[in-house]
């Protein structure tokens, strides 16, 4: 069998039905990962994966987390020589809250429900639809190659994923070794478009800290203290405008990103941010000014104020509130040095006068991205292009967040993520979707991938 003909194999596994009946089965498992109950989230890796993946020549181990036990872990490999490539793929079984009595008419969180190109259910694009899609495709590769696929494929599945990925770093590095591999190839998030293949290599970092401005206990009459007292929410909003500007541009040169480099402009220049049907429009002028809106999402910083809070808005009362507090987040690329960046933002508001402002960090993700020019990248591209015919949008990073860090920077793997799901999904929300036609596009993709692995031409190797 040739290239086109298993890509065909792939997509014919939807057009026959099997896809739709495998995505049913797998949304049918109720693993909701909030709720905390592991009897919940195990049985879709015990009785529905793992039985899938024997049939393939998988071994397969199902671990508990550790430390807190609030995560479950598929570890499953496939060997067929060691002197294969080995590929590496992550997804999770796990979904949000089912929020079951929100859906529209007729539809239902726990069963796959058709409706024109719209295929509903929770987990269908985040993520059960996404991985399913990646393991049809390699079923259908591994029997068009008469099960000798020609490379060797490790499994990691969690199911926490929804709950912030509980100890995923701790068993990427304690197993360090039984995960080693040379690519990482997984999927999750949405495309850029429906119709646009896409391709991104890492995300952008997220740095979460909270300014408080806490000057007195309790709250003071306007009239008789107005003029006499520091109004902290006054100090808190010039504070704030002392880091980021009324145009959204971060004034901080120890939050700002080092200049786009070329490799970066370049990919960006084929990229048009645009919003969907459902979707707020762009405010063109908004962030660093010369930059793109592609460029500004996905090749730079941005500093956002999340919440912000000083008496009660909603029942004002003639006072002078005693404390003002702001949450605030710095999403940032490859290349930001965040160490010291607390300090920094304490020195800073200090030269500008809000020294009583105390800066509290509160979470910190790293920024992963792999070269645009590392020869995995140019492989994938190579690949997608050639089965689809369409020009792949080729992003630096993910503007939000996917596990990434553990892949890139714990086990130094070259990571690339080929999404299957589109921003209109409605993940997270009720009335979660997958396109069939992108999940067609996807299967062909993946098939077009796992074919030019396995090949004895390599040009990664
Ligand atoms: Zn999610």
């Amino acid at each position: 069998m040739d290239r086109s003909a298993a890509i065909q194999k792939a997509a014919d596994y939807l057009h026959s039905g099997r896809f739709l009946a495998d995505l049913d089965r797998h949304v049918g498992f109720r693993t909701e990962s909030v709720f905390g109950k592991l009897e919940n989230l195990a049985p879709y890796l015990a009785d529905d994966l793992v039985p899938a993946l024997d049939q393939m020549g998988f071994s397969s181990e199902i671990c508990r987390a550790k430390a807190d036990g609030r995560n479950l872990f598929l570890i499953a490999e496939r060997h067929e020589d060691a002197a294969l490539p080995t590929v590496l793929m992550y997804g999770h079984g796990d979904v949000v809250a089912g929020m079951d009595d929100r859906w529209s008419d007729g539809l239902t969180p726990w069963r796959v429900t058709q409706r024109g190109d719209r295929l509903y259910g929770r987990g269908t694009a985040d993520n059960k639809g996404q991985h399913a899609i990646n393991l049809g495709a390699f079923a259908e590769v591994l029997k068009a190659r008469n099960g000798r696929i020609g490379f060797n494929m490790k499994l990691l599945l969690e199911m926490g994923e929804e709950i912030g990925s509980p100890e995923l770093t701790g068993i990427c590095r304690s197993l360090r070794d039984r995960l080693k591999a040379d690519v990482m190839i997984s999927s999750d998030g949405p495309r850029m478009a429906a119709e646009r293949p896409t391709l991104f290599l890492g995300a952008r970092g997220i740095f979460k800290f909270r300014l408080t401005a806490d000057l007195r206990p309790g709250d003071h009459h306007s009239g008789n203290w107005g003029g006499l007292l520091v109004n902290p929410a006054t100090l808190l909003a010039n504070a704030i405008a002392s880091l980021v500007d009324g145009n959204g541009r971060i004034l901080v040169q120890a939050l700002r990103p080092p200049a786009l480099s070329e490799a970066v402009r370049q990919a960006l220049s084929h990229i048009a941010m645009v919003s969907g049907p459902d979707e707020p429009a762009i405010d063109v002028d908004w962030g660093e000014p010369g930059l793109t809106p592609a460029e500004r999402v996905y090749g730079w910083n941005a500093l956002e104020v999340l919440a912000f809070a000083a008496g009660d808005a909603q029942r004002p009362v003639n006072a002078i509130p005693g404390k003002a507090e702001a949450v605030c987040q710095l999403r940032f690329v490859v290349g930001t040095d965040l160490d010291g960046a607390a300090d920094a933002l304490r020195r800073h508001l200090a030269a500008k006068g809000f020294p009583q402002v105390a800066v509290t960090v509160e979470w910190v993700e790293a920024a992963t991205r792999l070269d645009l020019d590392n020869r995995w990248v140019r492989w994938a591209v190579a690949s997608m292009e050639r089965t689809t015919g369409k020009r792949v949008a080729l992003l630096p990073n993910f503007g939000g967040t996917v596990p990434n860090e553990c892949f890139a920077v714990d086990l130094g793997l070259p990571t690339l993520w080929v999404p299957h799901s589109y921003p209109g999904c409605n993940q997270h929300a009720p009335d979660e979707h997958m396109l069939v036609s992108v999940a067609e596009e996807g299967l062909r993709i993946m098939a077009g991938l796992f074919w030019d692995l396995g090949e004895s031409e390599k040009p990664c190797f």
